[in-house]
């Protein structure tokens, strides 16, 4: 079959080749790959910056947002039929740490996991694939034109409902969110707390007619442009939010949400910033006011097979209160022959997918 691959730490080696076809066992089905979305993760892979090729083998074939449908099933697999859409999960546990034993991987203590398409597991930027129907979700007819935003819905699913079950340790109930970025995480974000009736405000920084401002707006949110406020005037904007989600990449902009939290506020942050940049911050005044207001920061990676389900019913009940919005986040569809031009820079636009099959 035909696969786009990388040799991982070598900067642009993305090509198409030949890979062997999966051969799934009993316990697997295979599935045949619709289309897989393209983000950061994939940019940064193909520069050379992180990856890493299944033992044994010389590439890794790229691609971790998918959907597809299934095309048969060994004899064992249970709840899953051929004809069915699904999206596979990306990070398969390890074999020794005791959240990876328990199915959570996203919370991985050993750091030995693999990653389907980022780290030592073959992706989904090919023909087909084998994969276990416990790391299958299903997709229902109604949303399988966004079903290949599940895999970024499951990263703010999982921030947004942490923030909450933390948030429970309050007698009051979060009414407020702030979501920091408009790109198609933080639009994501922006969906996964107005599905849960939260006031939220979008800031990003294109202006207030840029389609991702109309899309924020589409789903009931207040949209505020940074581009025309200086950065430390942006908490007068607004109420202090209860809930901040920060899914900008801008490690100044993670310092300045701490800066921002209503008492007994949460901040979730979901960038992974790259590069080893240093920041001015206002160190006493920061940790005095996280202390003062019973604040709470925490960090969020991946996601588990609840946190799939909850992005499920998420993109669902988005489709159903607003729809075709969140279709507007995927601007651009290659077919996949033509993904340099996407790793090439030439497309812009929110979210870019690569159509492997019909
Ligand atoms: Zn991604
Ligand atoms: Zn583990």
């Amino acid at each position: 079959m035909k696969a786009i691959a990388v040799i991982p730490g070598k900067p642009n080696t993305t090509h198409m080749q030949d890979a062997p076809d999966p051969a799934p066992g009993p316990g697997e089905a295979l599935v045949r790959v619709l289309r897989t979305g393209l983000c950061g993760t994939d940019g940064e892979i193909n520069a050379g910056l992180y990856g890493q090729a299944p033992a044994g083998s010389e590439y890794l074939i790229l691609g971790h947002e998918n959907f597809g449908v299934v095309e048969s099933v060994g004899s064992e697999v249970k709840g899953i039929k051929p004809g069915d859409y699904v999206v596979a999960s990306v990070r398969r546990p390890c074999a020794e740490c005791f959240n990876c034993l328990h199915g959570r991987a996203d919370l991985c203590t050993s750091g030995k996991y693999t990653e389907r398409g980022i780290k030592g597991r073959h992706g989904y930027m090919a023909e087909r694939y084998a994969e276990a129907a416990e790391f299958l979700f299903k997709i229902d007819k109604g949303i399988r034109e966004i079903g290949v935003l599940l895999e970024p819905m499951t990263i703010v699913e999982k921030g947004a409902a942490e923030a909450i079950e933390i948030q429970k340790r309050l007698p009051a109930k979060p009414r407020t969110a702030l979501v920091f970025g408009a790109g198609p995480v933080g639009l994501l974000a922006a969906a996964a707390l107005r599905v849960r009736d939260l006031d939220t405000v979008v800031m990003s920084k294109e202006s207030d007619t840029d389609a991702r401002a109309q899309i924020a707006q589409a789903m009931g949110c207040r949209y505020v442009s940074t581009a025309n406020s200086p950065l430390d005037d942006l908490g007068k904007q607004m109420p202090a939010p209860d809930i901040v989600l920060e899914c900008t990449g801008s490690s100044a902009v993670a310092f300045l949400a701490m800066r921002m939290l209503a008492a007994g506020g949460i901040l979730c942050l979901l960038s992974v910033t790259g590069g080893d940049k240093t920041e001015l911050v206002p160190a006493a005044e920061i940790n005095r006011d996280l202390v003062l207001r019973n604040n709470v920061v925490f960090g969020s990676v991946n996601a588990s097979p609840a946190h799939y389900r909850l992005a499920v019913r998420a993109l669902k009940a988005a489709q159903k209160k607003w729809p075709g919005t969140l279709a507007r986040l995927i601007t651009t569809r290659l077919p996949w022959t033509e993904f340099e031009k996407w790793f090439g820079r030439e497309v812009t636009g929110i979210k870019t997918t690569l159509e492997i099959g019909s």
